[in-house]
């Protein structure tokens, strides 16, 4: 009869007023801030002359711990190449059902192809659209993911800046020394992206905060006069 506790807090909730169903709460001030280093749905990065960065090794698809990625890569075509190198991701396909937004496929992701944006606001009512396909994730001609019907872009202004490579924030290989050193691949739309700045205790938060270099000592007191 436990089951029947469950029950309890149903009928309790039947005959409790005013019943209030609240709104999803778009741009009314209730949303939540955002952390910086939200991790939305991902994007397919493609280089600044258009080409596409995916090579489709098949290393994202390998460390995703959901195993929502399937890839297949195939050989460029001579004549009209999608990615520089040999081979390009030919079939892309990520299963936002399974996805647990960890990251891992961008980390491991040689080329910098596979990023996540900060678009997280999308529902769907089949399955097949929860399936995006290469054709969904890889950006526009102006570098910018493509809106699909299913997502609410309401808050596009305040994301769009950042709609790929949080990563580019930190250091490219996580060591300090490279901290601030810019060592990723121009993108469509964006161009070169600088590094984030002010991302341990000693950096300083830009680069007009920096302490000026100290003024050169005169080598002695009598080279000192000589100097107006
Ligand atoms: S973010 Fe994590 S779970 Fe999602 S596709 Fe990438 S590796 Fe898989
Ligand atoms: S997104 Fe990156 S890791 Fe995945 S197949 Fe393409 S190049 Fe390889």
């Amino acid at each position: 009869m436990g089951y029947l506790d469950g029950f309890r807090v149903t009928f309790k909730k039947l005959f409790e007023f005013p019943r209030l169903t609240r709104s999803y709460v778009k741009n009314e001030g209730g949303k939540r801030e955002k952390p910086e280093r939200l991790h939305g749905r991902h994007v397919l990065n493609r280089y600044e002359d258009g080409m596409e960065k995916c090579i489709g090794c098949e290393l994202c698809a390998g460390v995703c711990p959901a195993r929502c990625i399937y890839v297949r890569g195939a050989d460029n075509p001579l004549d009209n190449p999608v990615s520089p190198g040999e081979r390009y991701g030919f079939i892309y396909e990520i299963n936002y059902l399974r996805c647990i937004h960890c990251d891992l496929c961008v980390e491991a992701c040689p080329t910098e192809a596979i990023t996540e944006s900060k678009l997280f606001e999308f529902s769907f009512t089949n399955r097949s659209d929860a399936i995006y396909t290469k054709a969904e994730l890889v950006v526009g001609d102006d570098g910018r993911p493509k809106q699909l019907p299913w997502e609410d872009w309401t808050d596009i202004d305040a994301v769009e800046a950042n709609t790929s490579a949080w990563m580019r924030a930190t250091a490219p290989n996580g060591a300090a020394e490279f901290e601030g050193i810019v060592a990723w691949a121009g993108e469509l739309g964006y161009g070169v992206k600088p590094a984030e700045q002010g991302q341990s205790v000693d950096a300083p938060a830009t680069p007009a905060e920096s302490e000026p270099e100290p003024a050169e000592e005169p080598a002695d007191d009598e080279h000192a006069g000589e100097h107006h």
